[in-house]
């Protein structure tokens, strides 16, 4: 093992011990060369998240892939949905219908039922992907059309804040959004995934509620 092996590994302990057992550690790893990401999954990471469709690509048969999930958790478009049906085991960006149409086409072609989450934008920023916080529940009862998805949570990614008490706010929100859909049982859901903490607040999601974080930067460092 390298010295940087060793580091990584005291990284993803870290970020696992924080969050605890019933927490899954999706590692984010959106500019991190195969070779690295490699030695992540050696380290024990089980599932990754990727960001865009080339950048998966171009890595995805250099990733040693029989120990990993590889999910999809960026801004998706429906045209892209072709290149990468059949390489990942989830996509957590689901947030419109086109798009819904169009993973049911290409998967019910494979064969395939997609786990998907409902991303959720929680204060309606134009920039973000996500569906708005209030058309959460309608959304997740369209879904019920396809079978080819399976709708196994939420997922979010909310506004940069610093202050500790907004942000909090934000995952108990999300959390009570997540409780009231599961309570509810929708055609074709099963929903039992809460994805939401990043680098620096995954200790919060993980107190609010989350039950999957996506970790990049205090796993594999700054990216450039
Ligand atoms: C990059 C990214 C993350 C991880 O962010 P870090 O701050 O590096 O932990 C999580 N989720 C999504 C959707 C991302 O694009």
């Amino acid at each position: 093992m390298t010295n940087e092996d060793i580091e990584l590994r005291k990284r993803i302990e870290a970020v696992r011990a924080a969050v605890g057992p019933d927490v899954t550690l999706v590692a984010a790893t959106k500019t991190v060369p195969p070779e690295r990401i490699n030695a992540a999954i050696r380290c024990g990471v089980t599932v990754i998240g990727e960001n865009r469709v080339q950048e998966l690509l171009d890595k995805y048969d250099a990733i040693d892939r029989a120990h990993v999930q590889v999910h999809f958790i960026g801004q998706l478009q429906k045209n892209k949905v072709k290149y990468i049906a059949d390489k990942v085991d989830m996509i957590q960006s689901l947030d419109s219908l086109p798009l819904a149409a169009e993973i049911e086409k290409r998967c019910a072609a494979l064969g395939k039922t997609m786990d998907c989450l409902v991303e959720v934008n929680l204060e309606g920023e134009a920039a973000k992907g996500g569906v708005p916080f209030d058309e959460t529940e309608a959304f997740v009862d369209s879904l019920a059309v396809f079978p080819h998805i399976r709708v196994r949570g939420l997922m979010t990614v909310p506004p940069k804040c610093e202050e500790d008490a907004k942000k909090l706010g934000y995952f108990r929100k999300i959390y009570q959004k997540f409780i009231d859909i599961r309570t509810k049982k929708v055609d074709n859901s099963f929903i039992d995934i809460l994805s939401a903490g990043m680098s620096g607040d995954y200790a919060q999601a993980v107190a609010c509620g989350s039950n999957m974080v996506r970790v990049g930067r205090a796993i594999f460092g700054e990216r450039n």
